[in-house]
C-alpha cells in the first residue's frame, strides 16, 4: 500500500496541473453535470478535458481494478482522493449509473468478457446507462413486474414496458429487469439483461413533471432482440443480481446527504449570505440546526466509512444500506430546507438570481424524490425492522 502522506501530496500535485480553473466551483445549474454518452454535447473544452484526464487516471471509478480502467486505489486513497477533490472545489467529471449501479454488479456476477466490454467505456464516460427496474404495477414490489423475455435459442424476445426511467431518451443501453419463466415463483423467474437502446425495437415516452421537465420516461420494448451473451449472472437467477445492485443504488443515494467534492458545507454557506460577528451566526435557531446537521451528517460519514471497512474484511452491506439509504436521503432533505431557510425569499427565485438559475429550489424540490427512488423511505424501514431488528413480517 502506498504511504498516504506521499499519496496526497501526489495527488495533490496532479489535481494543480490537470483540474481546469472553471471546474474547480460548484455546479450553478444542472445543465453543468457531465453525464457522458454517445450523444453528450460538453458545455465546455475544460468540461471535456476534466472527464479525459480524471478517467485516464482511473479515478472516476477510483476503486475499480486498473485492468478494467479502474484506478485500483484502496480505501484509504479513496478517502485521500476525496478530500482533495474537496479541498480545491472540484465538481464531479461524470455523473454516471454505470458507475454507481451497474459496475459493481457487473464486477461481481459479470463474466470475464462481459467486464472487459462493458467496464471501461462507463470509466470514460463513452456510454451511458438507464436503469429498467419500474413497471407501471411494479414499484416497491418490483418482483410483480411482467416484461417478458422469450427464449429464441440463440437469443431472447423482450417484449414489456418500463416506467419511470431516469433519462431513459439519453440512455445508449439499459440494464433491465426481466420475466424469463412466466410458471416460477415471482422472484424465481427473472433474469437481469442489457441492451442497446439505440435500435427501433426500443422507444420512449417522456413524462411531464409539474416543472414542465421531464427527466423520466416510459420505455417500451418491441420484439427486442437480446443476445444470449448479455445475461449478468445465471438464467432465472437475476433476483440476485437486482438485489445486489439496489444496495449499491441505495448507497449511492443515502451520499446525497454526505458532504460531496464541489459542494460548500452548510455552516459556510449561512456565514457568507448572513454575515457573521467572530464566526457565530445572530440567528441562534437557525445555528443550533446548522449544528446539528453538521452533526448528523458527521457520524452518518463515519458509520459509512466504518461500514466499508467491514465490507472490506468481509462482511455483507446486505440490509444495512437502506438503513443508510433511509437517514442519507432525510439528511439531504433537511440540507435544502436549511439551505432555503438561510437564503429567505431570494431561494424562491426560479430562473437567475442569487439561487444560481434556479439551482437551489429545483435542487430542493428534487430531493423530496430520494426518499421514493431506488426504493422507498417505507421500504426501506420495512427491511429494517424485518432484516435488522429482527421483528415478525
Ligand atoms: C427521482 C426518481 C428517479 C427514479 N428513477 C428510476 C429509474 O431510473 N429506473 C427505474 O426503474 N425506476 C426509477 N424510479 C422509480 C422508483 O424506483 C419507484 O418510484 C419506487 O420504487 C416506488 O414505486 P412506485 O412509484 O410504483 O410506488 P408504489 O410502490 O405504488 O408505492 C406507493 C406508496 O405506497 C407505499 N408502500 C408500497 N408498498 C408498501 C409496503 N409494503 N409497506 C409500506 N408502504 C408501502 C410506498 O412507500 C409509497 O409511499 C425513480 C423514482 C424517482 C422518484
Amino acid at each position: 500500500m502506498t504511504n498516504p502522506d506521499k499519496f496526497r501530496l501526489e495527488v495533490r500535485d496532479w489535481l494543480e496541473g490537470n483540474c481546469p480553473e472553471s471546474m474547480r466551483h460548484p455546479y450553478a445549474s444542472e445543465a453543468d453535470a457531465c453525464w457522458g454518452g454517445r450523444h453528450f454535447k460538453f458545455q465546455s473544452e475544460d468540461q471535456r478535458l476534466w472527464l479525459e484526464r480524471l478517467s485516464a487516471q482511473g479515478w472516476t471509478a477510483p476503486t475499480w481494478p486498473q485492468q478494467y480502467g479502474g484506478g485500483g486505489l484502496d480505501r484509504k486513497q479513496v478517502m485521500v482522493l476525496k478530500e482533495e477533490l474537496m479541498r480545491i472545489h472540484a465538481r464531479p467529471a461524470l455523473e454516471s449509473f454505470g458507475i454507481s449501479m451497474l459496475g459493481p454488479a457487473l464486477l461481481k456476477f459479470g463474466s470475464e468478457e462481459m467486464k472487459q466490454q462493458h467496464l471501461p467505456p462507463i470509466v470514460r464516460g463513452e456510454i451511458r446507462w438507464a436503469q429498467g427496474y419500474s413497471e407501471p404495477n411494479a414499484g416497491s414490489d418490483l418482483a410483480s413486474l411482467q416484461a417478458r423475455a422469450e427464449d429464441q435459442g440463440d437469443h431472447y424476445l423482450v417484449n414489456g414496458s418500463k416506467v419511470w426511467t431516469s433519462y431513459g431518451d439519453k440512455g445508449d443501453w439499459m440494464f433491465c429487469l426481466v420475466r424469463t419463466d412466466p410458471e416460477a415463483k415471482k422472484h424465481e423467474g427473472i433474469s437481469f439483461v442489457m441492451f442497446d437502446m439505440d435500435t427501433p425495437a426500443v422507444s420512449t415516452r417522456p413524462i411531464k413533471l409539474i416543472s414542465g421537465k421531464s427527466p423520466f420516461t416510459e420505455t417500451f420494448m418491441d420484439d427486442l432482440r437480446v443476445d444470449k451473451d448479455q445475461i449478468i449472472g445465471e438464467v432465472n437467477q437475476g433476483w440476485t443480481v437486482a438485489k445486489y445492485l439496489l444496495t449499491h443504488e441505495r448507497e449511492m443515494i443515502a451520499a446525497t446527504g454526505l458532504s460531496r467534492a464541489g459542494s460548500t458545507p452548510v455552516s459556510k454557506i449561512a456565514v457568507h449570505v448572513l454575515g457573521a460577528e467572530n464566526g457565530v451566526l445572530h440567528n441562534s435557531i437557525l445555528r443550533t440546526d446548522i449544528a446539528r446537521f453538521e452533526m448528523d451528517r458527521e457520524c452518518l460519514e463515519l458509520t459509512i466509512e466504518r461500514a466499508r471497512d467491514e465490507v472490506k474484511a468481509g462482511v455483507s452491506l446486505g440490509a444495512v444500506s437502506s438503513l443508510f439509504k433511509y437517514y442519507g436521503t432525510e439528511l439531504n432533505k433537511r440540507r435544502y430546507e436549511l439551505l432555503m431557510a438561510i437564503h429567505g425569499t431570494d431561494a424562491l427565485v426560479w430562473e437567475g438570481g442569487e439561487s444560481r438559475d434556479g439551482y437551489l429550489p429545483k435542487t430542493w424540490l428534487r430531493t423530496k424524490g430520494n426518499s421514493i427512488e431506488g426504493g422507498t423511505s417505507e421500504i426501506q424501514l420495512n427491511i429494517v425492522a424485518k432484516r435488522i431488528l429482527g421483528l415478525p413480517g
